[in-house]
Parts: structure tokens; sequence; C-alpha cells
């Protein structure tokens, strides 16, 4: 039999009288999820269903009854709270901004990004890079930036993770109710979706775009899962981080040239984009080809016009974390796009790869990235070092310290992770002005003041909330696994508030060491079950679905927790998201980090917790580097780095169960008459002081904004005023360089480096150079001078440069000269270098262009 069926669908959407409209209306703008007055609001509808639907409150606008409706708009009490509601959205929306006062108005950024964790009812994020993006968005609102989020809308998200008994984990993916959650699709004026078409291995596919306000901000994200669309074209939204290499780059096909093609389509194209990791990257060939093909430029001069107004962050020191692609795969899905840019294979190769001499060398997406924009950075300090290494060879001619990779330190969004009652007792003592102007470290100082024992009693509620939570939900896990009734009565009673309480979560990636703490469970054991000063420790994370050894880590902790020893002080809280993260940055006393040096970029779990006034003990990597000051947490080690990952493993451990039983434990425990910890009170107020002003998106997000954001904007202007005037002549003269570099030699170098040099003298330098057929102008002479390391290489060198002196022979030929000052003793050395002059080139010099003398 052969039966066609149709099936018809239809949305019903909460129908709200028009008292309750606004309730709505501030469930669709995220802004809610960090304003504690309005998720009370949502609390206080149905404390029950607020849990049941994972906070979501238009999951749960939906399922009221018409009952519950009545009795709310007869209740005074909660009419005027959602009016007061309405009130603070209103005048956050319409407040006058940091932006506004600060910023250029016709900046237009957008900010690509694989995934966003802004709230765990939206579950498009697996982890540290979503959230970092969610909290991002955040502050680009509070901030207000011109600023929109592309992303893409995942059917089925990331997995949720669940425990079997024995501590495996399971993996299962719910489906996206996307008509319960915060989004509106774009239509165009006849009501009909606005739809792009995107060519993915010779098909064209369908995309759809829906939209979600978070604050000021919206974010747009692309869904391909559209009848009409072939179901492999369907699946391309349907996981977050889910499939294989070519699941992979179908999806950055789609967030990178599907992205900028939707902004165009709504009429948003931005001038500054920035790539939220390599996963973006394809977006800059998306802006090239768009002006090639509107503006008939060439390839080389797109690249100008485009290049100046893209930044790209990289967030992982770790290879296997960076998207690579073998050369098929880009010529299975962009060889016919790579064509129509009019590159030959090698040369549209060689944009993704360091040395494309090198055989065998695979397309890297961050490559690709830092060659097509003109600022990149890491995300802490130590992470932009590493990184200088680790791609020195994108810029073959510079040295290390001058590669346009430098670092921004991530932050977290504060209003999303702060405990309501730490903001309470905070807005006491500082004021409201720390809510604004975050950064002022005056208004922070102001921390002292708050008594001992309230900082003390505030903290201790967080603890008691974090231990209720997971008690309940334990008995929830154990009760899902059909466990026996005794399990489940015992799940009540694990942990307790007032023990010194030990947080551990994160992705269980073997570089993390999740059970770095478990290396000599004896000592673990005394430690936990100290009879006077005992300790717990909650633990959570997920393993990605193929890391074997990741679930092994987290079988391990369970299987620990199972033993009676230590039932009732080691928890694992299974399916780690924004949610468990809240409970337990607001909760715990202390925050375990113990990532292998230098592999962990920065890490922004840590920053939460101390926002809440829990203290740090971490490995010296990724923020913690900058954060620890020697009284304000603990430091594992001194930053060291082992060849011998067995031997670091035992000495870092040691060294953990040593801070604890010799200093954290006693600090905790040590208490005055009135029960107060005074020694661990003054550490927390030294960590709010001295972390607050700084790990911050809000601070983040200004230090993109001016050191990215507005010279990108005003490069890019600059270069496509006048129908890209500059753009096209900036492409034509490095061609032209490009033929006529070889001419160029330096002929005399005078120096006085025989004679014996002091500490505070002047060194002259003169120099000859021949140009060629280069005019003078168009070359600039450099030393780059310091003092040498054993291997005899200079280090941390700086650059002097060199003032023409008269020219001989013409304007081809000519004196440079100039005075290094020495400022240290010991061996000095200095080179020189010849680079090409013009005001527009910008920090990304085209290899080949540098002559190193
Ligand atoms: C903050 C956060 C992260 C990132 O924290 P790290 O310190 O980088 O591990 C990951 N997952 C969740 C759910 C978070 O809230």
């Amino acid at each position: 039999m052969n039966l066609t069926r149709t099936l018809h669908r239809f949305t019903v959407v909460p129908s709200l009288p028009k008292e309750l409209a606004g309730l709505a209306r501030i469930a669709y703008n995220l802004w809610w999820s960090w304003d504690s007055d309005a998720i009370g609001l949502f609390r206080r509808l149905d404390p029950e269903l607020w849990r049941v639907t994972r906070h979501n409150p238009l999951e749960m606008l939906g399922s009221l009854q018409q009952a519950t409706l009545d009795s709310l708009m007869a209740d005074e009490g909660f009419m005027s709270h959602l009016a007061q509601v309405e009130e603070s959205l209103d005048a956050y929306l319409t407040a006058r901004t940091w932006y506004q006062r600060h910023g250029n108005p016709g900046a237009r950024i957008a900010y690509f990004s694989m995934e966003f964790g802004l709230h765990e009812s939206l579950p498009i994020y697996s982890g540290g890079l979503g959230i970092l993006a969610g909290d991002h968005l955040k502050s680009a609102s509070d901030l207000g930036l011109p600023l929109v989020g592309v992303g893409i809308l995942y059917r089925q998200g990331y997995f949720r993770q669940y425990l079997n008994l024995e501590g495996w984990q399971q993996e299962i993916y719910p489906e996206n109710d996307f008509y319960n959650l915060p989004l509106h699709l774009e239509k165009d004026p006849s009501g009909l979706p606005r739809l792009l078409e995107l060519e993915i291995c010779g098909r064209a596919v369908k995309v759809q775009i829906w939209r979600v306000q978070v604050g000021r901000v919206r974010l747009y994200l692309l869904d391909t899962n559209l009848e009409g669309n072939l179901p492999a074209d369907r699946e391309i939204t349907t996981r977050l981080y889910g499939g294989d290499q070519e699941m992979r780059i179908k999806q950055e096909i789609l967030l990178g040239i599907g992205g900028v093609r939707a902004l165009r389509l709504l009429d948003l194209e931005p001038n500054v984009c920035h790539m939220n990791e390599g996963h973006a990257a394809f977006l800059a060939l998306e802006r090239i080809r768009i002006h090639m093909e509107e503006e008939q430029l060439t390839f080389p001069e797109a690249v100008e016009a485009v290049r100046g107004g893209n930044i790209f962050t990289t967030h992982t020191p770790v290879e296997a974390g960076i998207d690579h692609f073998p050369p098929d795969l880009l010529e299975k899905y962009l060889g016919h796009y790579y064509r129509g840019l009019g590159l030959a294979p090698e040369a549209f190769l060689s944009l993704g790869m360091q040395t494309p001499e090198r055989p065998g060398e695979s397309f890297c997406m961050a490559v690709l990235a830092m060659k097509l924009s003109n600022h990149s950075n890491g995300v802490s300090e130590l992470h932009g070092e590493v990184s200088r290494k680790m791609w020195a060879d994108v810029w073959p001619d510079l040295p290390e310290e001058q590669l346009p990779l430098t670092s921004i330190t991530n932050g977290v969004h504060q209003n999303t992770w702060l405990s309501e009652e730490m903001a309470a007792l905070l807005v006491r003592y500082l004021g409201t002005r720390w809510i604004e102007e975050q950064g002022a470290e005056q208004i922070w100082h102001k921390v002292t003041r708050i008594p001992d024992a309230e900082l003390w009693r505030t903290h201790r509620r967080g603890t008691a909330r974090l231990v209720d939570y997971a008690r309940r939900t334990l008995k929830g896990q154990l009760q899902q696994l059909e466990a026996s009734a005794k399990d489940i009565a015992n799940a009540v009673e694990v942990l307790d508030p007032e023990i010194l309480t030990i947080g551990f979560a994160r992705r269980f990636a073997t570089y993390k060491r999740g059970t770095l703490l478990l290396h000599d469970k004896e000592r673990l054991a005394a430690i936990l079950n100290h009879p006077t000063r005992p300790v717990q420790i909650v633990f959570a994370g997920k393993a990605h679905p193929a890391d074997h050894q990741g679930k092994e880590l987290i079988r391990q902790i369970v299987q620990l927790s199972h033993q009676e020893r230590f039932r009732r002080s080691i928890v694992f809280l299974e399916d780690y998201d924004i949610s468990v993260a809240r409970h337990l940055v607001r909760g715990v006393d202390v925050w375990l980090n113990t990532p292998l040096r230098p592999l962990e970029a920065s890490g922004t779990s840590g920053m939460k917790v101390a926002f809440n006034g829990g203290l740090n003990l971490s490995i010296l990597d990724g923020w913690w580097c900058e954060g620890y000051r020697g009284n304000n947490g603990w430091a594992i080690g001194r930053g060291e780095v082992y060849d011998d990952l067995a031997y670091q493993n035992e000495v870092e451990s040691r060294a953990i169960y040593d801070l604890l039983e010799k200093e954290i434990v006693p600090l905790f425990y040590n208490r005055d008459v009135d029960g107060i910890p005074r020694g661990w009170t003054a550490c927390m107020k030294n960590s709010l002081q001295s972390l607050c002003p700084v790990f911050s998106t809000d601070r983040m997000v200004r230090e993109y904004t001016r050191r990215c954001y507005l010279p990108a904007f005003e490069h890019w202007e600059r270069l496509n005023r006048d129908d890209k005037r500059l753009a096209v002549e900036l492409a034509h003269w490095k061609q032209k360089l490009h033929g006529l570099w070889g001419q160029l030699s330096i002929d005399e170098v005078q120096a006085e480096i025989d004679r014996e040099v002091t500490v505070g003298d002047r060194l002259s330098i003169k120099v000859r150079i021949s140009t060629g057929e280069i005019p003078l102008a168009e070359i600039a002479v450099e030393a780059y001078f310091g003092v040498l390391d054993s291997q005899g290489s200079i280090m941390g060198g700086e650059l002097v440069p060199l003032e023409p002196a008269g020219t001989k022979g013409g304007s081809w030929s000519g004196h440079f000269e100039g005075e290094l000052e020495c400022r240290f003793c010991g061996r000095h050395g200095f080179m020189l270098r010849v680079m090409p002059r013009h005001p527009e080139l910008g920090p990304v010099y085209a290899p080949g262009l540098v002559l190193w003398g």
C-alpha cells in the first residue's frame, strides 16, 4: 500500500490575558536571566514548575492553568512585582550607555561563535567557549555596544549527561522545543520566513534565521532543519560538536559563510567581525567574495579591504582543540567556492597553513583566521605567550614579541554569576556604583568595610544552598536509576554546610586532571574524615562522548564516592551545565583547578567563584597566573613544567595535600570566640578586592572595544572610503614591492661596538641601504635590539627606528641612523631590518616583505 500522509503542523503559544502580557515580554528577553527580581518573579509563579522546566519561563507560562492565571491577576503583590520588573527592563533598555559616551556610532560589530551559553534553558553550548560567548553578549548589552551575535540553533544541542550505577557516563540528546524557547523566526513583510540559500556540496541548502534578544543585543541563530532540505542537510544543525569532520566543515561553512549572508539579508552587514575561535574563519572568505563580486576587486584588493575589520580570538593551546581539515575535504566542500575567488588550489590551501612548503600540512582554521585578521589574541597573558610560540610560523619574518597576536584575558558576567545574597551584601557596603563601574578598584577597596561575620554568614548561606541542591540532585539521580531504597535515603545525608567545601567542575579532558586529588586515597581519606576539621568535595563535569579516558576518570570518582569512607564527603553531580555551575560557584569555599600547565588557556569558573567570596586553589596556569597575589588564594607549585607526567602528578598532588593540611584546613577552622575564621575572611576580602575589578567580561568587552573593535572599525573605514581607494592602492603597492624587494640591500653598517660600552651609554649606528627602484620614503629601517640569551638570540628585544640621514646617489640609496640606549648589562646584540612603510599597512606584514640584515 502506498499511502502518502501529510502531517499538518501548528504551534500553540501561551495565551496570556493582557494584564499578564508583561510576563511574556520579559521571558522573551534573556535580560531576565541576570536580573534577580525577574528571576524571582518567575520562580514565584510556581517554584516546582520552575525547577521542572529547568528555569524555562516560556515553557512554564505555556503550562499554567487558567485558574492560576486568575489568581495571579487577583494577587496585588504579584502584579506590583510584575510592574516593577517591567519598569527595570524598560530602564535597562533606555539607559545611556558607556558606548554612547566612548564608542563610535558607525561601527557595526558581529560576533561569531559556534556556541553560546546564555542560560541553561537554551542549551546550545557545551562549555567554557560558549559560556564566554554568552557572557560577552551580556556585557556587550550592558555597555551598549552596536554588536550582534551569530551562531547556530541546534535541534539537540550538546548531550545531556547521566551516570549509570557504575558511574559510567551515558549521553542523551533531548530535542529542543523551539516554540518553548525565546526565539523569533525572522520573517519578511508578507510573514514568510526569510530564507537564504547556501551551497554545500553542490546542493542549495535553505537556511532560516532565528533571533534571540539578549538585553539590548540580538543574537541570530541559523537553522537548516527545514522541509525542502534533504535529510542530510537538515542534519547540519542537529548537534553541537556531534559529527565527524565532514559535519564540522558543513557547520563551519554555515556559520561563517551563511552567517555573513544572513546578516546581509537582514540589512545588518557588519564592518567589524569577531571570530570567537577558528570555527568561524570562513566568514573572512565570504567578506572577500562579496567585495570581489560587488566592487569588482581582485582577491588581494579585497583582502586589504576586509582584513582590517576582522578580529580573531584563539582559545586553546591544545592542538587537538583546533580544527584541521585535509585538502580533499576542502576540495569537496569549497573547491567551487575558492575557484570563484580566482584562487588556485595551492593559493587557497596556503591560506590555512603555517608552512605551506611543509609536506602533509593540513588546513587549519586558526591559521586562516590569523592570516585574514589584523588583530589576533589569546585569552590570558600566558596563553598569549604560548600562542605566539605556537603560531610563530604564520609570520615568519617577525620576532615573537612582535607578532600581531596579543592577549585579552577572559572574564565573567558579574550579574549572571553573583548570588543574590552576595550582591545585596556588596550593595550594602560598596553602594551601587560597582555595578556600573565594575573595574573601579577604589570602590572594591570598600570590601574591607564588610564586617567579617556578615561576609562569613552570607557565604555559608551559599554553601547551605549548594548542599541542599546536591542532596536533592543526588536523590533524583538515584531515583532515576532505581537504586536501592537505602542508597536513596543516604543521599539526603551527604555533605554538611558547615564543613570546608571544595568544588571541582569542568570538562573531563585528560589535561585537566580531574582525579589528581585522588592520587593518594589514604591521605585524602585522612583529610576528608578528620574528626574535628573535616573536608568535603563536590565534583561535576562531562567528558566528550568519544573520550573514553575522560569517562573513565568520572567513573573512578563515582566509584570512590560509593565507598563507605567517602560516601558523605564526595559527591558527583551529573549533567554539569550553567545551572549546576551557578550552584557550585556560589557555594564552595575552595575551587580546585589542576590543569597541566600551560594547557588551560584561561579558565573562567574560578572567576565566578571569586565573585562569590570563594577562594581559588589552582595550578599557576591561565588566568590564575595573573590573578594570584599570594594572599588571595593558593597556587599549586610555582608554574613548573615537567617532562615526566607521572612524576609531575606525584609532586603536584602532594603539593595539594600539603596545602590542605598545613594551610587551608587550619585557616578555615581557626575560629575566634564568635565562631568566625578571621584569617579566612581576610583572605576572602583580598580575593574579592583583587579579582572582581579585573576578571569580569565588563572589563574584557571594554578592552576588546578599545583595543580591537574601534581601531578595526576606523581602519576598515579608511580603507573602504572613496570606493575602497586605499585598499586597492595598498594591494597594488604591496604587489609592486614584492616585485622589487629583491633589489634591496643593506650595504654598510657602522656601529661603535668595538669600544667598551657602559650601562646608560648610547650607541649610535648608521647604515647605508640601496633600495633599487623602491623610493626611500617607502621603507622603514629599524634596529631590533636587546640582551642575548645563552643561544645568542635576542630576548624580548625592542625596536628602534632609524631615521633617514641624507641621500646619496639619488633617492634610491641612503643613510639611516639612530641610537641604541644600553640600559642593562650583559651581552647585547642588534639586527637590522627593513620593512615596507605605509600608513595603512597594519600589523600583518606580508611575508616576504621584510629584509633582515
Ligand atoms: C564557567 C563554565 C565553564 C568554563 O569554566 P572553566 O574554568 O573553563 O572550566 C564550563 N562549563 C560551565 C557549565 C560553566 O559554567
